[in-house]
């Protein structure tokens, strides 16, 4: 068949086109080359849903990010995603940097960036009373919210599923050629015609337009296709998790002023309740390097202390490390391929990326208009998407809920409380889970302080009962990662 629109990379960027096409009587689909939406720059991020006011104005960045800010409260909502808008403080360290709050404040303002205020360092310590002593002013930025950035990105995938589209998983785009009616080969891309996706497997797709939303890889992606317009380089930063101890630190997000590196070391709690420190910034090459560093941890642990020396990095219960998508310019690059008809690139969509990510949509699917794509209104479209948190619930929910599905009452992960009947439904749910990080992703059985140490095994069995294969055949998460290793290999061929 051909798809109306393929949209090439399955991030929070391209799941959010996803489920903004659902809108439309349309035939979509989401092309990913990893076995589980949010594995890219989607995964490992500060998730702060930004409030505007350090993008230059007139940029790409400064519109999207306020006006993608505005949307996260119902989207959230909608998605049953955990959100808090929980506000940001941007802080001076030193006198030197009180001017820069200013500029920040104005900068904000031109963005439209509502309920900013520059407060003195007395407020800063009535607001936020576990920030050093020294600090010398805040820029208040009450907008600033934070969101859990994986649930976000898999409940918008699993909407579009829902609404119709299809997601195609395991499937790396290797090619691309454009045909015209009669399947010949086009030369010149600027004619009307149709596009033939090719996978690593030789399999492919057709689609009447594409949408490179290939995040670090948009560059390569770009070049399948079009003539070389920009490039996109990996900046690593790292990150500390601490536990749920540390969670109430602070209770709003607290930034230092930015440089030219990008926003700096933050501290902020997370929607699950923990602790976020980092993260720091290191320019590379590799586009596959996810590793954590003595250097980088120390660099985010020391820079940290010039916000609060009271994190206690003794309750670290994990690290990860993720990959910005930096653009040789200095802006999202949001366009119609000029040498492609048909094509949009949404690549080196760097941070505020995460924040910014349902008004690109929006604003991409009016791209898809103007390249030619008619958008007839889905009646069907079903904006909302339920989700049962077990340990969120009152006592007698828990009770009546159990008497329904025992499942509900067998705790699985003791330090989220995760229960067998929600990890049950997030491999059963449309795009469920197929990994043991998958499953945590959904639903965190894991991402506590014994780091899936006593739950895995269960989470293990469960999938394998689940799904119906061996146990053997289960994997902790990217392709090829197999937990339980041994006499294995003819089950797995
Ligand atoms: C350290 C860090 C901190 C950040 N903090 C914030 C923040 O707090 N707030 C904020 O707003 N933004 C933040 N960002 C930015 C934000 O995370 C990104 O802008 C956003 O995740 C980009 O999403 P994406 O969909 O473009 O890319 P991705 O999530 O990387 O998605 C691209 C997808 O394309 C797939 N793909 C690539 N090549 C192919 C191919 N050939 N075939 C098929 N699939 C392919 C990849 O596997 C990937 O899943 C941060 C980024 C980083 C790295």
């Amino acid at each position: 068949m051909t798809y109306d629109v393929a949209i090439i990379g399955a991030g929070v960027i391209g799941s959010a086109l996803f489920r903004e096409l659902g809108k439309y009587r349309l035939s979509t689909a989401l092309i990913e080359k990893e076995n589980d939406v949010a594995l890219g720059c989607s995964r490992a991020n500060s998730a702060i849903v930004h409030a505007g006011y350090d993008p230059p104005t007139g940029t790409l960045m400064a519109r999207f990010n306020v006006e993608g800010n505005r949307m996260y409260p119902q989207l959230c909502a909608e998605l049953s995603v955990p959100f808090r808008q929980n506000g940001s403080l941007i802080v001076a360290l030193t006198d030197d940097e009180l001017p820069q709050l200013q500029r920040l404040y104005e900068n904000g303002i031109r963005n439209g960036v509502e309920g900013l205020e520059v407060v003195d360092a007395d407020a800063v310590r009535l607001l936020e009373p576990n920030l050093k002593e020294s600090i010398r002013g805040a820029l208040v930025a009450p907008t600033g919210g934070i969101v859990g950035s994986y649930e976000f990105t898999t409940a918008l995938a699993e909407n579009g599923v829902v609404n119709g589209g299809k997601v195609l998983l395991n499937s790396e785009v290797v090619k691309i050629d454009k045909l015209d009616k009669d399947g010949v080969l086009l030369e010149d891309k600027k004619r009307d015609g149709y596009f033939r996706i090719t996978f690593k497997n030789g399999s492919s797709v057709d689609a009447r337009f594409i949408v490179n939303a290939a995040g670090i890889y948009s560059d390569v992606v770009q070049q399948f296709i079009g003539k070389k317009r920009f490039s996109v380089k990996p900046r690593k930063g790292e990150y500390y998790i601490l536990d749920k101890r540390q969670g109430n630190l602070v209770d709003r997000t607290i930034f230092m002023c930015p440089s030219k590196l990008g926003k700096g070391v933050l501290i902020s709690p997370t929607v699950h309740g923990n602790l976020l420190v980092g993260p720091d910034a290191q320019d590379g090459d590799d586009k596959e390097d996810f590793s954590t560093t003595k250097q980088g941890l120390d660099f985010v642990r020391n820079m940290s202390k010039l916000l609060s020396d009271k994190v206690d990095f003794g309750d670290a219960i994990r690290n990860f490390a993720g990959l910005r998508s930096l653009p040789d310019g200095k802006d999202f690059i949001i366009e119609r391929d000029p040498d492609v008809a048909g094509l949009v690139n949404l690549a080196g969509i760097k941070s505020p990326g995460l924040t910014s990510a349902p008004a690109i949509a929006l604003y991409a699917v009016q791209l898809l208009a103007d390249c030619g794509l008619e958008l007839n209104d889905n009646p069907d479209f079903n904006p909302n998407r339920e989700e049962i948190r077990f340990s969120s619930l009152s006592d007698e929910e828990k009770l009546e809920l159990v008497a329904k599905n025992p499942l509900y009452g067998r705790v699985i992960c003791r330090c989220e409380e995760v229960t067998e009947g929600e990890i049950v439904d997030a491999i059963r749910r449309p795009l469920g889970a197929r990994t043991l990080d998958a499953v945590k992703r959904r639903c965190r059985p894991g991402s506590g302080r014994c780091q899936g140490g006593f739950c895995g095994p269960r989470v293990l069995e469960i999938l394998s009962r689940e799904l119906g294969v061996e146990r053997e055949s289960i994997q902790k998460d990217k392709d090829g990662s197999y937990i339980l290793l041994g006499n294995t290999k003819e089950s797995r061929n």
